[in-house]
C-alpha cells in the first residue's frame, strides 16, 4: 500500500546534512541461472569461465577509478577473492565432472563460503561478498546485464535492502540520498556513503513500503524519512557554543592511508587516534619487506596532523583479509581470539611491523604510539607489550574490542600505558548485534544503556590502573556522544576526519563539570532513545 504524505518511517541516520529527492527503488538482483551439465567440454567452459572472472575483475577495477579511496579499497579485496587460484582449482575440479562454467564457479563459492560462513559473523560477511561475485560471474556467462540502470537525472533517493561495494561504486552525481531496509550504521554502504558525503537511513523497516516516484525526505539527524516532506522539515544539525577554547578532552583523527593522513591534517585533530595499518595492504599479495613498509610509515607520519600518532598493528583476517596473512578459514572458528592468533601465528611480520614503525618514527621524530587489535586476555597484552617495547621507543596499548579484555582493565595495570576502545567491534559482541548485517530489529546504538555502562566502567577502571583510556571507534564521531564520552571519564576520541569540527565544538560548549552531568543523565536511562534525549537535554540546558 502506498505511504501517505507525512509519514514517517525510522532508521538509523548516517551523515548530518538531509536531502530530498524521487524514490528509485532497486530490486534484488535477478535470481542466478540454474546449474546445467555442460555441452561443450571442460577445457571450453575453464577458458570461458577465465574470462568471465577477468571481465568482472576489469568492471571492478573501473568501478573502483570512479568511486573514492574508501571504495576503490574494499573493491581491491573483493577482487583479491574474485581470482583466487585455490577457487579456480575447486572450481575446475568441477568442470571435470560435467559441469558448465557458471554452475562450476557456483559450487565452488558456495564450498568456500560455507567455510567461511561457519567460522565468525564477519567472516560471513566476506561469504556474502563471495556469492555477491559469483552472481556476477554467473550473469557474465550468461549474457545477463548487472548493473543499477540509474537515471542520470535526479535528484535520486536509492532504496533497496542493501548496496554492495560494487554496487554503491556506481552511484553517481544524481543519486543524493540513500534508504535501506537492512546494514547498519558501520556497514559498507554507511562507510561509503559517510566518505562521499551521501546523507542515508539504514535499518529503516518500513521503508519497504516506498515506491517509484514518492518524494521523500531522507533527514539522517532525525534517523528518518518522511514522505512527501521538503527540506524545512529537516531536523537541523546541533550547533553548539563555544565556552572555552580549551577543549575538555583531545579529538583525533582516524585514518588508513596516506590521502586520509592529508585529509585529517586539514583539520584541526590533535593527531591520530588510530591509523588502521591493514588499509594499506588489503590488496597486497606479497609481505612488504621492512623497508618498503618503513617508507609507507614515513610517508603517513609526514603528512599525518601534529600530535601523537597511535598506530594498530595489523587487524587482518575479520572483515578486512590481507591477503598475504589471512589464516585459512578452517582455522578461524574463534572470532574473539582473532587478534592475538594474528600475532602468534604471524608473530614474525607483527615484529617486522613494530621495527618498520621504529625506523619510520625516528626518521620523522613523530611521538608514535602502537595498539594491538582485539586482544582477549591479560597474557596476552602482556605479550604484545613486552614484544612492542624490546623494539621501539612507543607508547603502548591495546584496543579493547572484546567482553572479556573490557572486564579485566584492572589487570592491565603496569602493563599498558593505555587501551582505545574499539566500540564498533564492541558493542556488536556486547549486544549480539552484527556490525555489518544487523538481523532486524537488532539494536546497533551506541546510546545503548550497557554500552555506556560498559564504557563507564571500562573508564573508571582504566583511571584507577593508571591507563590513558581513549574511544576511536565510530561512536565518538556523534558529537553529542562524545560529550558523554568525555564525562564517563575518557581522555581522548578518534573520529573520522569529517567529523573533528563538529565533535570539537560540541567538547568545546561545555566543562568537565557539565560534561560528567550529562554523562550521568545518560547513564540513568533505560533505553537508546531515553539516552540519547536525556544527554541532548542536559546538553543544551548546559
Ligand atoms: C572498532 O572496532 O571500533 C574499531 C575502531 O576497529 P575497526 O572498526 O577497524 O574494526
Ligand atoms: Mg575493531
Amino acid at each position: 500500500m502506498a505511504l501517505v504524505n507525512g509519514s514517517i518511517l525510522a532508521g538509523l541516520g548516517v551523515g548530518l546534512s538531509a536531502a530530498t529527492g524521487t524514490v528509485w527503488r532497486i530490486a534484488p538482483q535477478t535470481s542466478v541461472p540454474a546449474k546445467v551439465k555442460s555441452t561443450k567440454g571442460a577445457q571450453v567452459e575453464a577458458e570461458a569461465l577465465k574470462a568471465a572472472i577477468a571481465k568482472v575483475s576489469a568492471e571492478l577495477d573501473s568501478l573502483g577509478q570512479n568511486s573514492g579511496a574508501t571504495n576503490a579499497e574494499i573493491l581491491e579485496a573483493l577482487k583479491f577473492l574474485l581470482e583466487d587460484e585455490e577457487l579456480f582449482e575447486v572450481s575446475q575440479a568441477h568442470l571435470a565432472e560435467g559441469w558448465s562454467a557458471g554452475a562450476a564457479f557456483a559450487m565452488a563459492v558456495d564450498e568456500f563460503a560455507e567455510l567461511l560462513g561457519n567460522s565468525s559473523p564477519t567472516l560471513a560477511e566476506r561469504a556474502a561478498d563471495l556469492q555477491d561475485l559469483s552472481k556476477r560471474v554467473q550473469f557474465n556467462l550468461s549474457g545477463i546485464k548487472d548493473s543499477l540502470d540509474l537515471p542520470a537525472i535526479g535528484p535520486l533517493i536509492l532504496v533497496g535492502e542493501d548496496f554492495s561495494p560494487a554496487e554503491t561504486a556506481q552511484f553517481t552525481s544524481a543519486v543524493v540520498g540513500v534508504i535501506t531496509t537492512g546494514g547498519g550504521p558501520t556497514s559498507h554502504a554507511s562507510i561509503i556513503c559517510r566518505s562521499r558525503g551521501i546523507p542515508a537511513v539504514v535499518s529503516c523497516a518500513g521503508a519497504e513500503s516506498l515506491e517509484n516516484g514518492d518524494l521523500v525526505l531522507v533527514d539522517p539527524v532525525g534517523n528518518r524519512v518522511i514522505v512527501g516532506a521538503d527540506a524545512s522539515l529537516a531536523t537541523p544539525p546541533m550547533r553548539f557554543l563555544a565556552v572555552s577554547d580549551e577543549l575538555i578532552i583531545a579529538v583525533r583523527c582516524n585514518i588508513g592511508t596516506r590521502l586520509d593522513a592529508q585529509a585529517a591534517a586539514k583539520t584541526s585533530g590533535a593527531g591520530v587516534g588510530l591509523f588502521r595499518t591493514e588499509m594499506l595492504y588489503l590488496n597486497q599479495q606479497t609481505k612488504p619487506s621492512t623497508q618498503q613498509q618503513t617508507a609507507t610509515y614515513i610517508e603517513v607520519f609526514e603528512a599525518a596532523p601534529a600530535g601523537p600518532i597511535v598506530v594498530r598493528t595489523l587487524d587482518s583476517g575479520r572483515d578486512k583479509p590481507v591477503p598475504f596473512l589471512t589464516l585459512a578459514p578452517a582455522e578461524t572458528q574463534s572470532h574473539e581470539a582473532e587478534g592475538y592468533r594474528l600475532l602468534s601465528e604471524h608473530r614474525g611480520f607483527i615484529k617486522e611491523q613494530l621495527e618498520s614503525l621504529e625506523a619510520a618514527r625516528k626518521e620523522t621524530g613523530r611521538e608514535v604510539w602502537v595498539m594491538a587489535p582485539m586482544i582477549a586476555t591479560v597474557d596476552e597484552a602482556a605479550d604484545f607489550c613486552a614484544l612492542a617495547r624490546s623494539i621501539g621507543k612507543f607508547k603502548v596499548g591495546i584496543m579493547v574490542e572484546t567482553l572479556s579484555i573490557a572486564a579485566l582493565i584492572g589487570q592491565l595495570k603496569g602493563i599498558v600505558d593505555f587501551v582505545s576502545i574499539g566500540t564498533n567491534d564492541l558493542s556488536h559482541y556486547l549486544l549480539a548485534a552484527d556490525r555489518i548485517n544487523p538481523t532486524p530489529g537488532t539494536s546497533t546504538s551506541h546510546w545503548e544503556p550497557l554500552l555506556i555502562r560498559t564504557l563507564e566502567q571500562i573508564a573508571t577502571d582504566g583511571k584507577a590502573a593508571q591507563i590513558e583510556v581513549g574511544v576511536c571507534g565510530e561512536s565518538a564521531s556523534d558529537p553529542v556522544f562524545a560529550v558523554v564520552l568525555a564525562g564517563l571519564g575518557v581522555s581522548s576520541v578518534s573520529v573520522s576526519p569529517s567529523q573533528v569540527d563538529l565533535v570539537r565544538a560540541a567538547l568545546s560548549s561545555v566543562d568537565a563539570d557539565q560534561a560528567k552531568k550529562i554523562a550521568k543523565a545518560a547513564l540513568a536511562a533505560t533505553s537508546p532513545g531515553a539516552a540519547e534525549a536525556a544527554a541532548l537535554g542536559h546538553l543544551l540546558s548546559a
